[in-house]
């Protein structure tokens, strides 16, 4: 893989997330992983202006190289995430709207909808609130990602890991949707949540189909 290339994979995925309206203004984040550590989106600018070489190289130990632009101020959760997740390739921070709602009300999405599999596991769990941009954060993502694929952060939004920046991506964007399915099926009443069982049933299934989609 080319770096130039990757670092324009980042800028694209950035503009894709802030297009669709997955994250106001210019909070969320993108990164890759990249050699022992990551290439992440700088802090303070706004995507459109972006070029490669704005994209910032962190160390794994979160150096950045003499002369990059400052990074994302919440790289250490990017770079946390990249610890937790040896299968993530890239990973995509948002503040989209109704994760982020459920978020600030400290609700995780439980298997009200068997895509909720999407995410490796029974539920969509919640990471406990720390400070944005502190080591504690970085450590309570990277303890809720040690199972799942993607989860939401208290107070603050959702993170999302995949393989690549475009699977990174489309996890993101589903969250979304359960969060919003979510927030709906809740104002109609008490959800009917699938049991564990059931929900080992459809995670059994989503392994055999190899992919994602659960149709
Ligand atoms: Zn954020």
């Amino acid at each position: 893989m080319d770096e130039a290339w990757l670092r324009q994979q980042i800028i694209d995925t950035a503009l894709a997330m802030s297009g669709e309206g997955l994250s106001p203004g210019t909070s969320g984040n993108v990164s890759a992983r990249w050699k022992e550590g990551m290439l992440i989106t700088p802090t303070g600018m706004a995507y459109d202006d972006l070029i490669p070489e704005d994209i910032v190289f962190l160390e794994k130990n979160g150096e950045p190289l003499p002369g990059a632009r400052k990074p994302s101020s919440e790289w250490r959760f990017h770079l946390s995430a990249y610890g937790a997740r040896k299968d993530a390739g890239a990973v995509v921070h948002t503040h989209s709207r109704f994760a982020t709602a459920l978020a600030c009300a400290r609700k995780p999405i439980p298997a009200f909808h068997y895509m909720v599999a999407v995410a490796g596991g029974e539920d969509i769990p919640l990471a406990d609130y720390a400070t944005f941009g502190t080591r504690e954060l970085a450590d309570n993502v990277a303890a809720t990602l040690k199972d799942r694929s993607a989860c939401l952060m208290a107070n603050h939004g959702q993170i999302a890991c995949g393989a690549t920046l475009e699977a990174a991506l489309a996890l993101a964007r589903e969250v979304e949707a359960l969060a919003a399915q979510y927030v709906a099926v809740c104002q109609l009443g008490e959800p009917h949540i699938l049991d564990g069982e059931e929900m080992s049933r459809v995670l059994k299934r989503f392994e055999s189909y190899g992919q994602r989609d659960g149709g």
